[in-house]
C-alpha cells in the first residue's frame, strides 16, 4: 500500500520524492537560456517562479489576483529524488528502502493521500501569463506575426525599438501592391490596421533580455529597457539584420539611395545609367549576372582585391571568370576607394511617370581621377541587429538565427522570422511570409498545449517534441511526410 502511495506521489511531476522523508525547493532551472555578460548572477533569472497571475487579456486590461497554484512551480528534492532509485548503487538504494520503510505517522499518511489525490486530479498547467505571444520587431516580418496571432484573438505585444533595415531607402519596391510605397507608409498602414485588433499591442521600447520560464509548457519573462517585465508563452524574435558598410566617407549617406545591395529594391529605377559594383573581385561576376538585364555600362571596382589570391579565388567559383566578365563588356577598376562623393540626388531628380531617379556620384580613390556613376550596387556583409538571439544562446548559421521550416529555433516556444533567420531570403515578401507562418504554428501549438492541459494529468504529461509534431499535423507536412516515404520505398 505504501509503494503504492508513493509511486503515485512520484507521478506528480515536480514532487518527485516521498513527503515526508525529504526537503523540497522549487527548481531552478541553470542550463536553459543562459544570458552571457548579461548578468553577474545569471541563475538569478530562473530563480522567480512563473509569474501566474491570471490574466484573460493583455495586462492592464483585465488583471486578477495572483493566484499560485502547485501545478504552475516544480520542485526537486534536496537529496536525491526517489524516481532515480533504480540508477543507484545496491547499497545506496538499500539505504534509500529504509528511509521509505519508516513506519509512517498519520499525519504524514494524511499528506500522502493528499498528494496522490492531487495526482489524480491537476491538470498539465498551461501558464498563465501577461500576453500569449510577445514579438520583439516592428518590420514586415513582426507586423505580420502580429497580424496572424491578433486575427485568432490570442493576445500579443509588439516592441519596437523602430531601427528598420530599410530605413534609408525612398521606396519600398517588388513588394505587389506596395511597389513604390515608402516603408515608413507601410508600416504605418500596417500598425493602423492591425490596431483595430483589440488583443493586438504595441510598445516602441527596446527589448534588453528574455529569459525562459520553467514549467510544463514554454514561458517567458522579457524584460524592457524601463525595466519593466512581461511575460508570454511564445516569443517571435523578428529582429533583422544590419548592414555592415565600412566607414568609407559619403557612403552610409547614400545607402539606399543611389547606392543600394539588391537589384529587385532599387535596379529598375536606375536601369540604363551608367553603373558601378563595389565588391570583391570573386564576387564581381555574381553581381553582374544579376543586373545585367538592367544595366550595360557597368565598371567594377574591386577595391585593391584583383591580387593573385583574389584572382584564384574567383576561378575557385568560376572558372572563366574573366572570360564572362568581358563578354559582359565588364571592365575592372582595382584602385583603392576612398570616398563617394553625391553630385545629384536622385529623390529630386527623378521621372516618376517613367519610375527613373537619376542619382549621380563621383567614386574617388587614393591616386588618379574620379569615375562618374549613377548608381552602384555593393556587396557587404551584414550581422544581426539584436544581440539578443546570441544572449539566449539560440543555435546560429553564419550570423543567422537557425530555424526550422515553421520558423522555430532550437529554443523551444521562440520562434526566428524574416532576415533575422536562416530561411534564405531577406525582403519584405520573405519577411512577411515568415511571420505569417510562425503565426500559424504558434497558434496551432498553443492551442494543443490548451486542449492537452484540460485532459492531461500529470502522469504522461506531453512532451514538447509531440506538441510540436501535432502542430505540424494540423498544418499539413504529415502528407508531406508520407510522400517522401512512399517515394524513398520505390
Ligand atoms: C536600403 C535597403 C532597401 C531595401 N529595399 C527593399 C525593397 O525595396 N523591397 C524589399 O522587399 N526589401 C527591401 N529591403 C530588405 C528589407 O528591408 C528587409 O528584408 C526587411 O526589412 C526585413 O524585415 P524584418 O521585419 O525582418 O526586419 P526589419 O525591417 O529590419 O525590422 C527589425 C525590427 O526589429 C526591431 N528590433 C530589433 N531589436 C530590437 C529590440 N531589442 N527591441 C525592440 N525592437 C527591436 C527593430 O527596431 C525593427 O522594428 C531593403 C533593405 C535595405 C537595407
Amino acid at each position: 500500500m505504501l509503494h503504492w502511495k508513493i509511486a503515485r506521489v512520484h507521478n506528480i511531476e515536480g514532487l518527485h520524492t516521498f513527503p515526508h522523508t525529504k526537503q523540497y525547493k522549487p527548481i531552478t532551472t541553470t542550463g536553459k537560456g543562459k544570458l552571457p555578460g548579461k548578468s553577474s548572477n545569471p541563475q538569478a533569472c530562473y530563480t522567480k517562479p512563473l509569474n501566474i497571475s491570471a490574466i484573460d487579456g493583455p495586462r492592464g486590461t483585465r488583471e486578477v489576483p495572483t493566484l499560485q497554484t502547485e501545478s504552475n512551480i516544480r520542485f526537486r528534492p534536496v537529496s536525491r529524488s526517489i524516481k532515480n532509485l533504480d540508477s543507484r548503487s545496491a547499497s545506496e538504494q538499500e539505504a534509500a528502502t529504509v528511509s521509505i520503510r519508516h513506519p509512517p505517522s498519520v499525519i504524514m499518511l494524511m499528506k500522502t493521500a493528499f498528494f496522490s489525490l492531487l495526482a489524480l486530479t491537476a491538470a498539465v498547467a498551461v501558464p498563465q501569463t501577461d500576453y500569449d505571444v510577445i514579438v520583439i520587431g516592428g518590420g514586415p516580418a513582426g507586423l505580420s506575426a502580429l497580424s496572424g496571432v491578433s486575427r485568432v484573438r490570442r493576445t500579443a505585444l509588439l516592441f519596437d525599438n523602430q531601427q528598420y533595415r530599410n530605413a534609408p531607402t525612398r521606396e519600398m519596391h517588388d513588394v505587389i501592391g506596395n511597389d513604390g510605397t515608402p516603408p515608413a507608409t507601410f508600416r504605418g498602414l500596417a500598425r493602423e490596421q492591425i490596431s483595430k485588433y483589440d488583443t493586438a499591442h504595441f510598445k516602441n521600447q527596446t527589448v534588453e533580455s528574455i529569459v525562459p520560464l520553467d514549467g510544463d509548457f514554454s514561458a517567458f519573462t522579457v524584460t524592457d529597457d524601463t525595466g519593466e517585465k512581461y511575460t508570454a508563452r511564445k516569443i517571435v524574435l523578428g529582429t533583422g539584420l544590419r548592414d555592415m558598410l565600412p566607414p568609407t566617407p559619403g557612403l552610409r549617406e547614400a545607402f539606399g539611395k543611389g547606392i543600394f545591395w539588391c537589384p529587385w529594391c532599387d535596379g529598375y529605377e536606375h536601369r540604363d545609367q551608367p553603373f558601378g559594383i563595389v565588391a570583391d573581385i570573386a564576387s564581381v561576376l555574381g553581381a553582374v549576372l544579376e543586373i545585367h538585364t538592367l544595366n550595360s555600362d557597368i565598371i567594377a571596382f574591386t577595391n585593391g582585391t584583383r591580387t593573385p589570391e583574389g584572382e584564384a579565388r574567383a576561378a575557385a567559383k568560376v572558372s572563366d571568370w574573366e572570360d564572362q566578365l568581358k563578354q559582359w563588356n565588364v571592365t575592372i577598376d582595382n584602385r583603392m576607394i576612398s570616398s563617394f562623393e553625391r553630385i545629384q540626388d536622385g529623390g529630386k531628380h527623378r521621372d516618376n511617370n517613367e519610375d527613373k531617379q537619376y542619382d549621380k556620384f563621383l567614386i574617388h580613390f587614393t591616386e588618379g581621377e574620379p569615375v562618374e556613376r549613377n548608381a552602384f550596387l555593393v556587396d557587404f556583409p551584414t550581422d544581426q541587429t539584436s544581440t539578443l538571439p546570441y544572449e539566449m544562446g539560440l543555435e546560429m548559421d553564419d550570423r543567422k538565427i537557425k530555424v526550422a521550416s515553421s520558423m522555430r529555433t532550437n529554443e523551444t516556444g521562440v520562434f526566428a522570422i524574416g532576415d533575422a533567420n536562416t530561411d534564405g531570403a531577406t525582403n519584405v515578401p520573405h519577411a512577411m511570409f515568415s511571420g505569417k507562418r510562425a503565426a500559424v504554428y504558434i497558434h496551432v501549438e498553443m492551442s494543443r498545449e490548451e486542449s492537452k492541459s484540460k485532459v492531461s494529468k500529470r502522469e504522461g504529461t506531453i512532451s514538447h517534441s509531440e506538441l510540436e509534431e501535432e502542430a505540424n499535423n494540423a498544418i499539413g507536412d504529415n502528407l508531406e511526410r508520407e510522400w517522401k516515404r512512399a517515394l524513398s520505398q520505390e
